[in-house]
């Protein structure tokens, strides 16, 4: 059933029913990313952040995977999975923080320091990836520089808001990448402070997915943030303390497309955004039209070369190994 949102948006049930039914005739399963409009995370099989929808990629048995999120995602499941035709509805939706390295940047980079390890974000492109020793999520950073020898020296990127938070943690100095993603630009320290101070009762909720967030966890770890009632959680987590806490008011600081979902979850709850001008505009780049229109016409289909799909294999199975 679609909601009130989806049909605000002048999506129909009929829409809704020729996706499901082209999706069913083409074995092919759909993906949407927590960030993707209410229409498109209505009508997909899965939702998830991108690590949850990369595990479920590989997993799922239809033999093509329509990926709603941006196009380092859909490369990462494609990694995943191979053997998959793998679709997203539009190939131009990219990401900031991902295009702020690339693999020649890369390749200078580790030039320059011979025998570091390369920590990279999960926000890369492939290419970058087949650089890379491990990739990490904002989630699981701070874990995997810990299980890496204290003697070598570390390449640390693209997110330098992420490295700087990981170094505070580790107090580990690394050499780190000034890559940023633009969406954080919406949820700076001001608006945050200015949406705590309004909602004095309320607990913030730090969702660590995506480039979006990392600043808040940094200002989080140099105390600029109340530790008392601030949270760094995952979906799951903040449903679940959402249910726990006394609290009635959540201050939400990630991409809004996120509070679609933890609205559906936890109905009861008031959810106010840290910042409603936080939105990337890369993954809204995938509407409705164009979710059918790739069902009907297979537009755009990611390819990687294998020697690609096999270097980068190797950082993200480390990243998993670790967990
Ligand atoms: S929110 Fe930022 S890091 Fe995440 S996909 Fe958009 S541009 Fe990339």
């Amino acid at each position: 059933m679609l909601t009130q949102e989806a049909l605000a948006t002048g999506v129909d049930e009929q829409w809704a029913e020729e996706v499901r039914r082209l999706a069913a005739e083409q074995d092919a399963v759909i993906l949407a990313h927590n960030y993707q409009v209410p229409a498109i995370q209505d009508v997909a099989h899965h939702v998830g952040d991108s690590l949850e929808l990369s595990r479920i990629a590989a997993e799922v048995e239809e033999s093509t995977i329509v990926f709603c999120g941006v196009h380092f995602m859909a490369e990462t499941a494609k990694i995943l999975s191979p053997e998959k035709r793998v679709l997203i509805p539009d190939q131009d939706a990219g990401c900031s923080l991902a295009s702020s390295i690339t693999a020649d940047q890369l390749r200078a980079w580790k030039a320059e320091h011979p025998g570091a390890v390369v920590v990279m974000y999960v926000n890369t492109t492939a290419e970058v990836k087949a650089e890379t020793d491990y990739c990490c999520t904002s989630a699981n950073a701070v874990q995997i520089v810990e299980a890496i020898p204290e003697d070598k020296e570390i390449l640390f990127g693209p997110d330098m808001f992420l490295g700087a938070h990981v170094e505070r943690q580790t107090g580990r100095k690394m050499h780190v990448w000034m890559g940023e993603c633009h969406v954080h630009a919406g949820i700076e320290p001001d608006h945050i402070q200015d949406t705590l101070a309004q909602y004095p009762d309320a607990e913030m909720h730090i969702h660590p997915e995506c480039g979006c967030s990392s600043q808040c966890m940094y200002l989080l770890s140099t105390g600029d943030l109340p530790a008392d009632r601030t949270f760094v959680l995952g979906t799951g987590g903040m449903v679940r303390r959402m249910q726990e806490s006394k609290a009635d008011t959540f201050i939400v600081a990630t991409e809004t497309g996120m509070l679609h979902r933890l609205r559906h979850e936890n109905p009861a709850a008031q959810l106010i955004p840290a910042n409603e001008r936080a939105v990337c505009g890369y993954m809204k780049m995938i509407t409705p039209p164009k979710l059918l229109r790739c069902l009907q016409t297979g537009r755009d289909e990611v390819t990687l070369s294998p020697e690609i799909i096999e270097a980068a294999k190797v950082p993200i199975e480390r990243m998993i190994s670790i967990l």
